[in-house]
């Protein structure tokens, strides 16, 4: 066919939220949050727009919160990002990771991505002409064999994509991992692309390590967030890319075709927010207790899972259950017991089955036990 991506249909997330509501399931398929942002929020965004704060932005983003991001990372990271020249405000992270792959890879560049994978990565490298070179991964791996990592670099190894916190792991990359990175990517001259969106989405104690806290990383890196995990906003679409001002300066020429700059009162409104770290400090301990709620109450069920270390996600194993693959057992359990998940296989680019499935828990604290009791029940039944 002349399709340019032959291989790609409508993404999971659409296809399983559509399922649920079709059987009028539980989502716990799509990632997005069930709570609303605060009123304190909505009420900046208001302000914004009765402001006057409605035409085009400037293309990189309106000042005043490229300034909060900047003093944010500053004081989280001990990096100085530059408003003016390291900071630009995108459409979500997901323009933030189209542009940085389009900026960096030309065709026939070798781009290593770590599998499971978010689902605009590949896409993205293929349009530029890129080949994704995969590291897989175990749904519930426990840590990366950088050997192997080292084994997969070719002179044509451009870039590197990374998450950690992990969609759809939870997994959360430690100190050792981000210098194992540094490293290589020092000696091949790579261009690393990290998706931090789960920043502040982690457990147990951990901390962030973000590729903005090591000088060797950051001098290469797109970093890419998004404001839509972290303030209930996915809606709102709202990200940002920061890097050098060399990088950036080819991530705008990029950028300004694509979208040319981003709804203006939202960016207004986030930026205020932003100057009370409380608004993000706390997320952390919201969504372990959703973790340890929802862990809980399917504890019964027969399902393996690891303790989800960071995002919003928790990975279960239905190897005790069933044999059949992940896909039919998602579908199953939307339609027979209520509650819709994520197949873990379509976060691959080959076919697997690893007999797991991802459940969001970013959900109100009733919908997590309904939908642990319905699950239980068919389990059981
Ligand atoms: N990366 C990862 C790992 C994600 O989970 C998501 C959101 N599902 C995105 C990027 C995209 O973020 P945004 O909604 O800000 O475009
Ligand atoms: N990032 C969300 C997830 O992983 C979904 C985003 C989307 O629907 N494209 O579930």
């Amino acid at each position: 066919s002349d399709s340019k991506l032959p291989n790609v249909g409508t993404t999971i997330f659409t296809r399983m939220s559509r399922l649920a509501e079709e059987h009028q399931a539980i989502n716990l398929a799509q990632g997005f949050p069930e709570f609303d942002c605060t009123p304190e929020l909505k009420r900046m965004v208001e302000n914004s727009m009765s402001s006057g704060k409605n035409q085009y932005a400037p293309m990189a983003g309106i000042m005043p919160l490229r300034e909060a991001i900047s003093e944010k990372v500053l004081k989280s990271y001990y990096r100085q990002y530059h408003p003016e020249t390291e900071i630009t405000i995108t459409s979500g992270a997901t323009e933030a990771l189209y542009t940085a792959i389009t900026a960096s890879v030309r065709p026939g560049d070798e781009v290593i991505v770590f599998e499971p994978a978010y689902d605009s990565y590949v896409p993205a490298i293929e349009l530029n002409g890129g080949i994704p070179v995969f590291i897989t991964l175990d749904p519930q791996y426990q840590s990366v064999d950088w050997n192997e990592v080292r084994s997969k670099i070719t002179s044509k190894t451009k870039a590197i994509i990374i998450n950690t916190p992990h969609n759809p792991t939870g997994n959360v990359w430690m100190q050792a991992d981000m210098q194992q990175l540094a490293l290589l990517a020092e000696k091949h001259d790579l261009t690393v692309i990290s998706d931090e969106v789960y920043e502040h989405i982690i457990f147990d104690g951990r901390i962030h390590i973000s590729t903005a806290s090591i000088p060797a990383l950051a001098e290469r890196t797109f970093l890419c967030g998004s404001f839509g995990k972290t303030f209930h906003i996915t809606g709102w679409k709202t990200g940002y890319c920061m890097a050098p001002a060399a990088m950036t300066a080819e991530f705008r020429k990029i950028h300004q075709y694509l979208v040319f700059s981003v709804a203006t009162p939202f960016q207004y409104a986030i930026a205020e927010y932003l100057q009370k770290p409380e608004h993000y400090t706390a997320l952390s301990a919201f969504y372990q207790n959703k973790r340890d709620l929802f862990n809980e109450a399917i504890a019964g069920t027969g399902f393996i899972f690891r303790p989800s270390q960071g995002s919003f996600f928790q990975n279960v194993s239905y190897q005790n259950l069933s044999d059949d693959k992940d896909v039919a057992v998602a579908e199953r359990l939307t339609a027979e017991a209520g509650v819709a998940s994520i197949p873990v296989s379509s976060f691959y680019s080959k076919d697997v089955d690893y007999k797991v499935l991802r459940f969001c828990f970013a959900k109100n604290d009733d919908t997590l036990l309904r939908a642990a009791e319905q699950l239980y029940r068919f389990v059981w039944n």
